[in-house]
């Protein structure tokens, strides 16, 4: 089958062919997770996003090398309370190395998105890993003419990159509405321009994390690190640079910038963007009393929620919305969306056990595999996938009951359809119902409540109940041992 993938280019504001560098093999570098605190639901949408990007071009043959940074040296331009980087402050307040805490929240990170079934990257590069490449870098900037050093510090000089190339070309702004709507902080009176940008920062007595370099003894500037590992790893040029929209200004444009100074050109091909999660109609964090973790979606324990989330749910709900959608998070839609994703794995469960072939089918089923593929192409489109897997579920709940009949060969082409889409490309695990603690606890005491009949039974001398109870849990595939503390089971 030939394949189209286009994907919408935030660079050229339309969705483009998409055309590798170097044929068969695609370089696709997100950016990632901030170690700084347990990962939120925030983290769960680009983490989601690039995942079906991800598992996508592996399907269509690509070799992918993905890339996803970890910013382990704080988020400089981003801290307003002290200035201070926020994992060094949360060292100095635990007593703690902060590389340990750095260890701490990337592990629970890991542990967030192996439950929520995202594919780990094939390189995971530090910030703190490569501060000899970022220092490399900072000097071809200097070079090039394009930063300047003040106070021990490097800042990029925006406005005389700004005088050859337009700054902001990625965000639709210009520097004149910018400097208009800028206030004055931290640092400014080292700047040439309130936009220009630390590009290596001198660390103050108390900061805990620095390096040595020509300047000073500091630490790199954010942006950098996504310039430098990019470039690293993927090459001068690479295909695709993902990240949040929220990351689009300043960061993604800071970048473009440092490229182009440093290497006389840009980076990167095509830049996504996933949109962000609202909660009730509002942005989250921690100063509207909104801040939900994965883990306490995971387990309920978060006064907003009505109940636990397993992960697939969480998983299945962000792929209902198209990434570049907005999504409003709500008790409602999350139950909605448990739902739904109940629905698809029941309909698939019942193709795998309750259809007997037919010699025809008395319906013919239209080619949902190609819709699923027309869906995937048109810049990942899941929620068309979604809605084509649940027409499929029609069919196959129809063939259940009764009111239709399937050919072995329809039956084999449904199957396939789910296990390449629902369970391949958008990374449903199958086994999640059964991890669902309600669906666990009302299974396990409906087995526990066949074998106290059957005991009953047995006390009682009834030996044809207590035979037949055990003959037909035998033949679902329990496994029953009669101990001398009653009866235990387990499923073979
Ligand atoms: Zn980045």
């Amino acid at each position: 089958m030939e394949h189209n993938l286009t994907i919408y280019n935030s660079l050229a504001r339309t969705k483009q062919p998409f055309k590798p560098i170097h044929p068969g093999h695609v370089g696709m570098y997100v950016c990632g997770p901030t170690v700084y605190g347990d990962a939120h639901l925030g983290h769960a949408r680009p983490a989601v996003t690039f995942d079906i990007l991800f598992r996508y071009l592996k399907h269509l043959g690509y070799k992918v090398r993905y890339v996803r940074n970890i910013t382990d040296v704080g988020h400089l331009e981003h801290d307003a309370d002290s200035g201070e980087d926020k994992v060094a402050k949360k060292a100095r307040l635990e007593q703690l190395e902060p590389m340990e805490v750095v260890q701490m929240y990337l592990n629970s990170y890991h542990r967030d998105m192996e439950a929520l079934n995202v594919l780990p990257p094939s390189i995971e590069p530090h910030a703190s890993g490569h501060i000899i490449e970022q220092i490399e870098y900072i000097k071809k900037i200097l070079d090039a003419g394009f930063a300047y050093e003040s106070c021990g510090s490097v800042y990029f000089d925006v406005r005389k990159y700004n005088a050859t190339h337009p700054y902001g070309k990625l965000s639709g702004r210009n520097i004149d509405d910018l400097l208009s709507t800028t206030r004055e902080l931290d640092g400014q009176d080292e700047k040439r321009c309130p936009l220009d940008f630390a590009l290596w920062k001198k660390a103050s007595p108390e900061h805990i994390m620095h390096w040595p370099s020509p300047w000073s003894e500091g630490f790199p500037g954010w942006h950098l690190e996504c310039s430098v590992m990019g470039t690293k790893y993927l090459g001068e040029t690479f295909d695709i640079h993902g990240g949040g929209m929220d990351l689009m200004f300043p960061h993604h444009e800071c970048e473009i910038a440092q490229s182009v100074a440093a290497q006389g050109h840009e980076a990167v091909r095509y830049w996504m963007h996933n949109n962000m999660i609202t909660i009730n109609g509002k942005k989250m964090g921690k100063s509207y009393g909104n801040f939900i973790t994965l883990e306490q979606f995971f387990y309920g324990s978060h006064p907003a929620l009505e109940q636990p989330y397993p992960p697939m749910v969480i998983r299945f709900f962000v792929l209902q919305a198209h990434y570049r959608s907005t999504v409003d998070f709500s008790n409602e839609a999350l139950q909605a969306a448990e739902k739904a994703l109940q629905k698809i794995l029941a309909a698939y469960q019942r193709l795998q056990q309750r259809i007997k072939p037919s010699e025809k089918s008395s319906v013919e089923l239209p080619d949902y595999e190609n819709r699923c593929y027309e869906a995937m192409d048109d810049d990942l489109n899941t929620p068309m996938v979604i809605a084509t897997l649940f027409e499929a579920s029609k069919v196959i709940n129809d063939a259940t009951d009764g009111s239709t009949t399937l050919s072995a060969d329809d039956i084999e082409r449904l199957r396939r359809l789910f296990d390449t889409f629902l369970f391949e490309l958008l990374g449903i695990r199958n086994n999640e119902a059964a991890e669902d603690p309600k669906t666990e606890k009302a299974f396990e005491g409906a087995v526990n409540l066949l074998l106290d009949i059957r005991s009953s039974a047995k006390a009682a001398k009834d030996w044809a109940t207590s035979d037949l109870i055990r003959d037909k849990l035998t033949e679902l595939g329990f496994e029953i041992k009669d101990t001398k503390n009653g009866a235990e089971w387990s499923i073979r």
